[in-house]
């Protein structure tokens, strides 16, 4: 497989999808500049090696072409800032030919977001609301055919495609997945961002040092599910906390108050129990929980068994007999994986169990164990505790990261590993 790294980029127009979705104010100035910074690396090598670069995103989710609010032209000159360079714009990204040829090594142009064309994405756009089922297939069929051409076109802007867009790995669209098979191997790789979350996944599902543990949170059982199907198939240790803790102890016949619970998902619960027995898994829930009278910051609390939640009262967050069975787990483990918090961790009164989580993570992390933290919350809760530089790498892609780690082949990484 080609690298990087071992690619001479000089004299060589490159095709490079990134991940610029990122979030701007009603002013477009942008609030999080991260996704932008993560690519400067994979950018800027391409520029000192003489290369030029084409510079490929989406952002927000356009439905009209084109549709001023999603531009990435408001993005040009911080990117410009960033990168050191005058970056050019295509103000559309299917005609860009001429600034394109005219491209000199060390020049960047930022192309138009991609997502202005229904083909980006490979579906349909302004079908009537009461189209019928063979007007849909009919639509359908269209705009994959366009979609082809669509590809070509960004495919002949360039001599090599390189894709540092994590974030948008689990989508075969255009610019993510289709591209590469207008590239040779030797002439389609990964950026180094990409190459840092494919090896990261790589540690926690392939390549792993025992024990594992990982902890997932969160609200809901049913929106992990198949997460904790593949976990259960790999790790020693499974840590479940945050809401669907008490999905499990009113499987299990506890007492839950008001707690968040799915009532439909008891057998699953059930279920999940037995597998782990099955697999020889340690599976973990929070014996005690930091128990709440209302669902808000101020409310009165107490320190209950989370099988025994008094009535009119809900578990908001794991209690410290758990947050001390947790750390004991994470500190002896070699390999870990974090996503979901362990409770209501956006009120600073329900935060204990998360940062304690995240503590023993770091301190596992310095042991030398490979911590992965990833997927939504849990990367906003190690910003919030200032933890993120602890632990060994806080993937960047949430809807990717966690289809990987359910066990499946995102189209983004295939198209290039083949
Ligand atoms: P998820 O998107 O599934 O990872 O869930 C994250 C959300 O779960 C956060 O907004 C938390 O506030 C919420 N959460 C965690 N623990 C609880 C709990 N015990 N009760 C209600 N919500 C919770």
């Amino acid at each position: 497989m080609q690298t990087i790294d071992n690619f001479n980029f000089a004299g060589k127009k490159a095709f490079v999808r990134v991940d610029f979705n990122v979030p701007v104010d009603e002013n477009f100035n942008i609030t999080d500049d991260t996704r932008i910074r993560a690519a400067l690396p994979t950018l800027k090598k391409i520029l000192a090696d003489g290369g030029s670069l084409i510079i490929a995103s989406h952002m927000g989710r356009p439905k009209k072409n084109p549709d001023p609010k999603y531009s990435l032209k408001h993005i040009v000159s911080h990117v410009s800032e960033l990168l050191g360079v005058d970056v050019q714009f295509a103000e559309d990204c299917q005609k860009a030919q001429a600034q394109v040829a005219a491209l000199k090594p060390g020049e960047a142009l930022l192309l138009e977001n991609l997502r202005f064309y229904a083909e980006e994405e490979g579906k349909p756009r302004g079908l009537a609301e009461d189209a019928s089922e063979e007007e849909k297939k009919a639509a359908k069929k269209a705009i994959k055919e366009s979609q082809k051409e669509f590809t070509k076109v960004l495919a002949s802007y360039a001599d090599c495609y390189v894709n540092d867009a994590f974030g948008t790995a689990h989508r075969a669209h255009a610019s993510t997945a289709l591209i590469a098979d207008y590239f040779d191997a030797d002439h389609k790789m990964f950026g180094y961002l990409m190459e840092k979350e494919v090896k990261a996944v790589d540690k926690v599902m392939n390549d792993i040092q025992r024990p594992f543990t990982a902890i997932m949170g969160g609200s809901k059982v049913s929106s992990k599910i198949e997460i904790i199907e593949n976990l259960l198939t790999k790790v020693d240790n499974l840590i479940l906390a945050g809401g669907m803790t008490y999905t499990f102890m009113k499987a299990m016949g506890g007492k839950i108050g008001n707690s968040i619970c799915e009532d439909d998902k008891l057998d699953l619960a059930l279920d999940i129990l037995k597998k782990a027995k099955e697999n020889g898994v340690n599976l973990i829930l929070a014996s005690d929980a930091k128990a709440a009278d209302a669902f808000s910051n101020d409310a009165n609390t107490q320190f209950v068994p989370s099988n025994e939640i008094p009535d009119g009262w809900e578990g908001m967050d794991i209690g410290p007999d758990s947050e001390k069975e947790f750390a004991k787990v994470i500190e002896n483990s070699k390999t870990i994986l974090w996503n979901g918090p362990t409770g209501v961790f956006e009120f600073d009164n329900f935060t204990s169990g998360s940062r304690a989580v995240g503590e023993a993570i770091v301190k596992a992390t310095q042991n030398g164990a490979f911590s992965l933290v990833g997927g939504g919350d849990s990367v906003a809760c190690v910003n919030k505790f200032g933890l993120a530089n602890g632990v060994s790498y806080v993937s960047t892609g949430g809807g990717a990261l966690l289809e990987a780690i359910e066990g499946k082949v995102l189209p983004g990484i295939a198209a290039i590993k083949g």
